[in-house]
């Protein structure tokens, strides 16, 4: 079968929700703190080789950025402030345009939340996760890097972090991938599928 995100294409910077394209159908977006492998992982769903760089240019990594899958599906790259040497102030501001956007924006039909499987549950996703749950909004997790781990090391740290979401009460789904092996890439993408109905 065809992968229907392999003409993902880029739309938009926006440095806020309120600049962002009409709220209309449907669109899923990737949250992960700087290095989580979040543009290895949307190229590797896109199967495109620099979709994402195009995030990392100079002057969009504090943007949202948008792609445009379908006329009316879009996938949104939001930035992993969290890591960012930058000021108390300005880290304020981005918290409270990403959580405008996650709180009010109709077309959001879920996150995926993309943590290194070696350093999972940071305060950033920490904070992601209260977001989400707070927005009512379905969340997926993307423990990224798998490669690095043996099997039973990697469904370990699975099952670690999904006890640690149970006490969290948080009803996020989660999976192990890599973007360099292709594990759980297809797994995904079903997610995907689901939630902007493709
Ligand atoms: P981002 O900052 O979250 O967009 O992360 P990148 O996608 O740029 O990846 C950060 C680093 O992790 C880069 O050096 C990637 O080559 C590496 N990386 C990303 N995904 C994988 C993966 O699945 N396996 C391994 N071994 N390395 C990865």
């Amino acid at each position: 079968m065809a992968n229907p995100y392999q003409r993902t294409s880029f739309l938009t910077s926006v440095p806020n929700a309120k600049l962002a394209p009409a709220d209309t159908g449907a669109e899923v977006a990737f949250a992960g703190r700087s290095n989580a492998g979040k543009s290895s992982a949307l190229n590797a769903i896109t199967q495109q080789r620099s979709l994402a760089r195009i995030s990392k240019s100079p002057g969009r990594t504090r943007a949202l950025n948008f792609f445009r899958v379908t006329d009316n599906r879009r996938l949104v790259d939001l930035p992993g402030y969290g890591y960012a040497r930058v000021s108390q102030q300005l880290k304020q501001e981005w918290q409270k345009h990403l959580t405008k956007y996650l709180e009010t924006r109709h077309s959001l039909q879920g996150l995926i939340l993309l943590m290194d499987i070696r350093h999972p549950l940071t305060d950033y996703d920490q904070q992601m996760l209260q977001w989400c749950q707070h927005a009512g909004l379905p969340t997926h997790i993307l423990l990224t890097k798998c490669d690095k781990l043996k099997r039973g090391p990697g469904n370990a740290a699975l099952m670690k972090v999904r006890k640690s979401l149970r006490g969290m009460h948080h009803d996020a789904s989660i999976q192990l991938f890599s973007a360099l092996n292709l594990t759980g890439v297809e797994e995904a993408r079903e997610i995907l599928d689901k939630w902007l109905e493709l």
